[in-house]
């Protein structure tokens, strides 16, 4: 199997999610969302294939990384290709993020019709959903760019068959802040 990608995993992003994280840029988006800040990632023929096993391997050779963040693009447009490394990221016992245009209610949708959705979501530990829009555009934001957009802590969703959203009090940010601290040292 194979999965186009905009660019090689990115290791050490500080950025994407909590702690350190590698991404993976996927290529291809249809969303349109304006003032996207990703525009070349739109182009379903542009980037260029990576053969699945390889990116997996890459992800079980990777050293002091929290977690892998899907993003791009929007990876759910290769559905196929990012469960399998999703899957083995978790096995791997790295936490998952996903970045994605399509509402967590839309997937469910899509899930109804083809169950890999769903067999997705339960290998995510954080769904940021939603596309971006501008008149809601927030630089004081965690992790995304505009208040539509959610961090959905997936585990406790589907447990609790409700969305249940990452805190952002709690000392969420200060936690986060302390090891930013430490990759710097
Ligand atoms: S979903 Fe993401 S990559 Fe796609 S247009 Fe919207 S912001 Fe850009």
């Amino acid at each position: 199997m194979e999965i186009r990608l905009a660019a090689p995993l990115q290791r050490d992003s500080v950025v994407d999610g909590f702690g350190v994280r590698t991404v993976i840029w996927t290529q291809g988006c249809s969303h349109n969302c304006p003032f996207c800040q990703n525009p070349q990632t739109h182009d379903f023929e542009g980037g260029a294939l990576f053969d699945v096993e390889d990116i997996k391997d890459e992800i079980k050779n990777l050293k002091n990384q929290d977690g892998i963040t899907l993003s791009g693009g929007d990876p759910l447009f290769q559905i196929e290709a990012v469960t399998e490394i999703a899957k083995c990221a978790k096995k791997c016992g790295l936490n998952v993020w996903c970045y994605t245009g399509f509402t967590y209610e839309k997937i469910l949708n899509l899930a109804k019709k083809n169950p890999i959705y769903l067999e997705f979501l339960q290998n995510i530990d954080v769904l940021v959903d939603g596309k971006f829009e501008i008149d809601k555009r927030d630089i004081n934001l965690l992790f995304r760019g505009s208040s539509n957009q959610r961090l959905i802590d997936m585990p406790k969703t589907l447990e609790n068959k409700k969305i249940i959203l990452i805190p952002e009090s709690d000392g969420i940010m200060e936690k986060f802040k302390q090891r930013k601290d430490k990759v710097y040292i």
